[in-house]
C-alpha cells in the first residue's frame, strides 16, 4: 500500500482530545473495519477518519496542492487514495457504520469542528 500511514499524528490526537472533552468514549485503530478507521465510536456505530488535506484531496482546500514535478505520478496516486477512501466508506455503510471524515485543516477551528462532530455523531 502506498498511502503514508502513521499512528498518532497531531491532527488525530487533536480530534481524540476533542472527543474526550465532549465525553465520547472511543477506540482507536480497529483493524477489523474497512479502511482501519482512526477512531471508532462503537456505541454510536460511527467511525472517524482524520485525513490529511494533501493526501486525501480536500476539495477547495489550500493544502490540497499538486506538486508541479511528476504530475502524472501524483495524480495517479491521489486518484488511488480517493477511490480507496470511497470504497471503504461504502463498505462501512453496508456494515451499518456511519463514517465521518475530519480534515486536518478543520483542527484549526475547534469550535466549528466540535459542533459538526456533535451534530453528526449525536448524543
Ligand atoms: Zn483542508
Amino acid at each position: 500500500m502506498s498511502r503514508i500511514r502513521s499512528r498518532d499524528t497531531a491532527p488525530e490526537k487533536a480530534v481524540r482530545s476533542l472527543l474526550h472533552c465532549l465525553g465520547y468514549r472511543f477506540r482507536i485503530y480497529r483493524k477489523d473495519l474497512p479502511g482501519k478507521p482512526d477512531i471508532v465510536l462503537a456505541k454510536y456505530k460511527t467511525v472517524i477518519f482524520v485525513h490529511g488535506c494533501f493526501w486525501h484531496r480536500h476539495k477547495g482546500c489550500q493544502r490540497c496542492t499538486t506538486p508541479s514535478a511528476n504530475q502524472e505520478y501524483w495524480l495517479a496516486k491521489f486518484e488511488k487514495n480517493i477511490s480507496k477512501d470511497k470504497k471503504n466508506k461504502t463498505l462501512l455503510r453496508r456494515l451499518g457504520w456511519k463514517a465521518i471524515t475530519v480534515w486536518e485543516c478543520e483542527i484549526k477551528k475547534p469550535d466549528k469542528l466540535t459542533q459538526r462532530l456533535v451534530r453528526l455523531i449525536g448524543n
